[in-house]
């Protein structure tokens, strides 16, 4: 068991996934190092290091694909857990650091850059494939080197989950129009141990009198601050030890109109929903546009295809959070979605009443990596 007050490594602390990890770190009292790349930062990012820095953080300078800098650093500062949540671009820079974390072999835990689907049981159409056999690949190479691991399956961020966004952020759900992945209904009833076919249902539209497909699976969704609380809470426990942790909230398991729905209940009116067909988030993959196109195909697996749920959770690796930690009550998305109606009404009156306007403003990731 890693105890409090042992040291711990986070890479990409400055990027979206990696600032939740790094606050609920530093909230917890593990004394926590983390590693910004050398050179010119952005104002915001400068921002965030201080704000990481006043809250206890410790820099240290440097790049996780450098592996002799690497060695150095986790022998110097004798680091029990390394977490690293680097994004999309530098998944295979890892394999330095699991050499590194391997030659140096004092490393009680590293967790890599999952934080989103079970990369093994996920199935997206290109180019979000590419980053998922990337993810893989750094699995496999873990597993071999024998460093104690834990993969971080958290599912997707509670947000919006626009299919055409370029970057996380805080990013408003919709205030002009829904856009609802396939039909947006259906619904599992026992999410732990769903399969897809629970989730396919037929019916028989009286236009056509043919069998129809009903798809617009529901998903997961959990609060960035979740993600770094639970995370905290694995890298401390010895059933969390070389497995997958897969975060099935069944209190925040919602399909697109539902969670449309809700939306609309905070704003106080409804909006118009505009279908998003299957045909349409392949079309959106197939233009290959980085990093949108990925986005469009991870919607695709999560919506239509159902990767969240088309697998239960009886793998000898697999174990669902809220059975670890069964008194520990996540975030709503309803109480989620209280916080973005706190920043819509810190908005300045011209930007809410332009369609989309935040949407466009500050393009997210709001599904799963
Ligand atoms: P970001 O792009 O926001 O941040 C990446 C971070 O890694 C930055 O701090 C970046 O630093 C740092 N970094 C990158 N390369 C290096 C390097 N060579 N050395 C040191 N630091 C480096 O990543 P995300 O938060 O979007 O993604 C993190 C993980 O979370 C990914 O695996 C992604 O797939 C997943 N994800 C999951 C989501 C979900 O809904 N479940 C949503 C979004 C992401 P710098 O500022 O210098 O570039």
């Amino acid at each position: 068991m890693v105890q409090m007050g042992n040291r711990l490594l986070i890479i990409g602390a400055t990027g979206f996934i990696g600032r939740f990890v790094t606050e609920s770190s530093l909230a917890t009292g593990h004394t926590t190092y983390v590693l910004v790349r050398s050179g010119p930062v952005s104002p915001s990012k400068a921002k965030t290091i201080r704000a990481l820095q006043d809250k206890g953080a410790n820099i240290l300078h440097g790049s996780l694909n450098d592996q002799p800098f690497m060695e150095r650093i986790l022998r110097e500062v004798q680091v029990d857990v390394v977490i690293s949540a680097v994004g999309g671009s530098s998944i295979l820079d890892q394999l330095a650091l699991v050499d590194a974390i391997k030659a140096v072999g004092t490393v009680k835990r590293f967790l890599p850059s999952e934080f989103g689907h079970d990369v093994d049981r996920a199935d997206p159409v290109e180019p979000g494939l590419t980053m998922y056999n990337e993810k893989r690949r750094v699995r496999r190479y873990v597993e071999a080197s024998g460093i104690p691991y834990t993969h971080i399956c958290c599912n997707s961020i509670a947000a919006w989950p626009y299919h055409d966004n370029t970057h996380p952020a805080d990013v408003l759900p919709p205030l002009d129009r829904f856009h609802i992945y396939g039909d947006g209904s259906i619904k599992e009833n026992a999410p732990h141990n769903g399969t897809l076919q629970h989730f396919m249902q037929f019916e028989i539209r009286p236009d056509s009198l043919n069998y129809h497909f009903h798809v617009g699976v529901a998903a997961y969704f959990v609060a960035g601050t979740d993600i770094g609380k639970f995370t905290m809470k694995a890298i401390d426990d010895s059933r969390t030890l070389n497995k997958r942790v897969h975060f099935r909230p069944s209190c925040n398991f919602l399909n697109i109109n539902e969670l449309a729905s809700l939306w609309e209940k905070k704003l106080g009116k409804t909006l118009p929903r505009v279908t998003v067909t299957e045909d349409d988030l392949i079309t959106a993959a197939e233009e290959n546009c980085i990093p949108q196109s990925i986005v469009a195909s991870f919607t695709h697996d999560i919506f239509i295809k159902g990767c969240q749920v088309n697998f239960s959770l009886d793998g000898p690796n697999d174990i669902e959070v809220s059975s670890l930690y069964p008194d520990t009550p996540f975030r709503t998305v309803d109480e989620c979605f209280n916080d973005y109606i706190g920043k819509l009404q810190e908005q300045p009156a011209k930007e809410i009443n332009t369609p989309n306007s935040m949407v466009e403003m500050l393009a997210i990731t709001a599904t799963c990596g």
